[in-house]
C-alpha cells in the first residue's frame, strides 16, 4: 500500500513515511491508493474476531511496512482491558431493538479520540526506537484532543509533548485531567490569551522550519491518515455486534467536527462493509451540514466560530473533508487543487451546477444539525426513555441520526465522549451531576502541573529549547 496526496504533488510513498508528517508538502492531505477491498469470506471470518484481532486485519491492509509481527504486537498492546475498561473494547448498547449506542468513550480520557491516540502512541514509540531519532509534539487545545495527546504519549521514549492551552478557558474537569499528570516528558503550557492565539503560536512555530527541524518538532492532528485507519475498526466491530449476518445493513450517526471519524465510516464503507447511510451530525457550527444540504461549502471565520455545549465539535473547517471530496472527484487531484485554492483563501466552492453534486448521494452521506435546546432535550430523553446518559455530543448525534433513521435499518449511534467531561449541560437536562467512573473522583484534588507564558511565539520556542537541549 502506498499513499499519494489529494493535490497530486507527491511521489508514492509507503506508510512509514508519511507517518510523522501532518499535510503534504503540496498541501493536500495522505490517501492510499487504493481502498482494500474486503470480500464476503473475510467478512464471515472478521465476524468472530476480538477487537485487537481485528484491528489487526484491517490496520494491516493500510500500514504493510511495519513486520506482521511487531504490528501485532504494537496492537496488542493498545487494545487492552485494562485502558478501555471492556474486552469489547467497544461496547454495543441497546437502547431498543434497531437501535444502539457504540461506546468509543471508555479509554483513559472517557473521549472516542484515545482509540486512535492510544495507537498512535505505541506506533510513534516503536517507528522512533527503530529509527533512532526523538519527536516534541507541540499542539493547541481547547479540551479532548490535547488530553488524549497527553495520554497517549506519557512516559514514552523519545516523544515529549507541549501542549498549549488557554490560561483559565477550560473546564475544571479538563484543566485537571490534563495538569494532573506527572510525567516528565509531558509540558502543559498555559498560554495568556484565546484557544485561537494558541493555535497562532502552533502555526508559526511549524512554519519556522528551521527550528522544526532542529527541534524534532511534530503534531497529532486530526489529518493524520493513522488516526483515521484506527478509527475504521470500530465502525467493523459495531456492525458485527447490531448484525446477525452480513447481508443486513446498518446506518451510523456521527457527531462530527474535523469530519476525522466520519471518513473512517466512509473508507469502511469503500472497503465493502454494508453501511447503508453515514449520517453526519454537527453542532451549531455547522459548515459541514450547510455542505450536504445545499452543496456549498463555506469555511466560517473564527470570529463566525461559535462556543457550545458541545465543544469539540466547535470547528470553523472541517481539515479532513478534501479527502472525501477527493473521493467524490473520482480522486481529481486537479480538481481539489482547484477547489482548495479557493478555500485556502477563505473563500467558498459550490458543486450545486456541476455532475458531482448528484453523486453525494452514491455514497450514503446525509446530514443535520443539533443546537443546545435540542441537546438538552435529547440528553433528558433519552435518559427517561432508555435510562442512559450520553454526552452532549453524542446526544447531537442522536438527535440527528433519529430524523434520518429508516424503518428495519438498524441505527448506531456513536458515542464521542462520557456525560462526566460536561456536568453543566447533563444537570441542566436531568437536574443532577453525571455519574463518575472510577477513578475519577477526586481528580480535581489532585496536584497539578502547569507553565504560565505569554501568547508569544518566541516565548514558547524558548522554552521548548530549554527543555530539550
Ligand atoms: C473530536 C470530537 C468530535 C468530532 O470528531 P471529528 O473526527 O473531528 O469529526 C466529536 N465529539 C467529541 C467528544 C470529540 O472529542
Amino acid at each position: 500500500m502506498r499513499y499519494i496526496s489529494t493535490r497530486g504533488g507527491m511521489p508514492p510513498k509507503p506508510f512509514s513515511e508519511i507517518l510523522m508528517s501532518g499535510l503534504s508538502p503540496d498541501g493536500g492531505l495522505a490517501m492510499p491508493e487504493s481502498y482494500p477491498r474486503v470480500n464476503a469470506d473475510e467478512l464471515e471470518r472478521w465476524r468472530g474476531l476480538s477487537y485487537p484481532a481485528l484491528a489487526y486485519e484491517i490496520i494491516s491492509r493500510f500500514i504493510d511496512d511495519i513486520p506482521a509481527h511487531d504490528l501485532r504486537g504494537i496492537i496488542n498492546q493498545t487494545y487492552t482491558v485494562d485502558a478501555f475498561g471492556d474486552a469489547e473494547i467497544t461496547p454495543l448498547k441497546t437502547l431498543e431493538p434497531g437501535l444502539y449506542i457504540l461506546g468509543l468513550s471508555n479509554g483513559p480520557t472517557l473521549a472516542f479520540k484515545d482509540i486512535a491516540m492510544q495507537f498512535l502512541g505505541n506506533l510513534f514509540e516503536y517507528t522512533l526506537e527503530k529509527t533512532g531519532k526523538e519527536l516534541n509534539i507541540l499542539g493547541a487545545t481547547s479540551g479532548d484532543t490535547g488530553s488524549s495527546a497527553e495520554y497517549a504519549m506519557r512516559g514514552k521514549h523519545s516523544i515529549r509533548v507541549f501542549m498549549l492551552s488557554p490560561l483559565g478557558k477550560m473546564s475544571r474537569f479538563q484543566t485537571a485531567q490534563m495538569f494532573s499528570l506527572q510525567d516528565e516528558n509531558i509540558f502543559n503550557i498555559a498560554v495568556r490569551g484565546v484557544f485561537d492565539d494558541c493555535q497562532d503560536i502552533v502555526k508559526a512555530v511549524s512554519n519556522d522550519h528551521d527550528f522544526k527541524l532542529n527541534h524534532q518538532i511534530g503534531t497529532v492532528n486530526s489529518i493524520n491518515w493513522a488516526r483515521i485507519v484506527a478509527q475504521i475498526v470500530y465502525y467493523f466491530k459495531g456492525y458485527f455486534a447490531a448484525t446477525r449476518s452480513n447481508d443486513e445493513q446498518v446506518s451510523f450517526s456521527v457527531p462530527s467536527g474535523n469530519f476525522g471519524n466520519i471518513c473512517a465510516g466512509h473508507v469502511a464503507r469503500m472497503m465493502g462493509l454494508p453501511i447503508k447511510q453515514l449520517i453526519l451530525a454537527t453542532n451549531e457550527n455547522d459548515v459541514l451540514d450547510e455542505f450536504f444540504r445545499t452543496g456549498v461549502y463555506r469555511p466560517r471565520t473564527t470570529t463566525e466560530t461559535k462556543h457550545t455545549s458541545s465543544p469539540s465539535m466547535d470547528i470553523s473547517k472541517a481539515s479532513n473533508f478534501e479527502r472525501f471530496i477527493f473521493d467524490l472527484t473520482g480522486r481529481n487531484a486537479e480538481k481539489i487543487k482547484e477547489l482548495w485554492g479557493a478555500v485556502d483563501n477563505g473563500a467558498a466552492f459550490d458543486l450545486t451546477s456541476t455532475p458531482l453534486w448528484d453523486k453525494v448521494k452514491d455514497f450514503g452521506l446525509v446530514s443535520g444539525s443539533s443546537n443546545h435546546a435540542a441537546r438538552i432535550t435529547t440528553i433528558r430523553t433519552i435518559y427517561q426513555k432508555y435510562n442512559i446518559l450520553v454526552d452532549t455530543h453524542t446526544a447531537d448525534g442522536l438527535k440527528v441520526g433519529l430524523e434520518h433513521r429508516q424503518p428495519d435499518v438498524p441505527l448506531i449511534c456513536l458515542e464521542t465522549a462520557l456525560p462526566v467531561k460536561f456536568a453543566e449541560s447533563i444537570t441542566e437536562a436531568i437536574g443532577h451531576e453525571p455519574e463518575r467512573p472510577a477513578g475519577f473522583e477526586n481528580l480535581e484534588d489532585l496536584p497539578q502541573r502547569s507553565v504560565v507564558k505569554d501568547a508569544d511565539t518566541n516565548a514558547i520556542k524558548a522554552f521548548i529549547k530549554e527543555q530539550t537541549t
